[in-house]
């Protein structure tokens, strides 16, 4: 059976309990696909460093306007460094 791409939900999170899921239609990553917010770059002699967050799944993102996104993003990340929240909230308010 494929589920691909299907917002299950929490039922998901039954199935396959080693996955963790998007916080807004809390299905597991392995079925639906994950929106990557680029947010930082940084570029050393060696090569560049990209870092991404990506709480929502690309269905859940394209549903919602920037302003409901950010909700989302700030109950997932606000908490844990304030200099790297600044810098996922401009990515977010810039759309990405
Ligand atoms: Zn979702």
């Amino acid at each position: 059976m494929r589920w691909n791409g299907i917002r299950i939900g929490t039922v998901s999170r039954y199935l396959f309990p080693n996955y963790s899921a998007c916080v807004k239609c809390n299905t597991t990553w392995n079925l639906v696909k994950m929106h990557k917010t680029k947010y930082r770059e940084e570029t050393y002699e060696w090569g560049i460093i990209r870092r991404a967050v990506g709480p929502l799944c690309e269905k859940c993102w394209s549903g919602l306007s920037i302003e409901e996104r950010l909700l989302f993003y700030e109950v997932a990340f606000l908490a844990r460094d304030e200099r790297e929240w600044q810098k996922i909230k401009a990515a977010v308010l810039d759309g990405k």
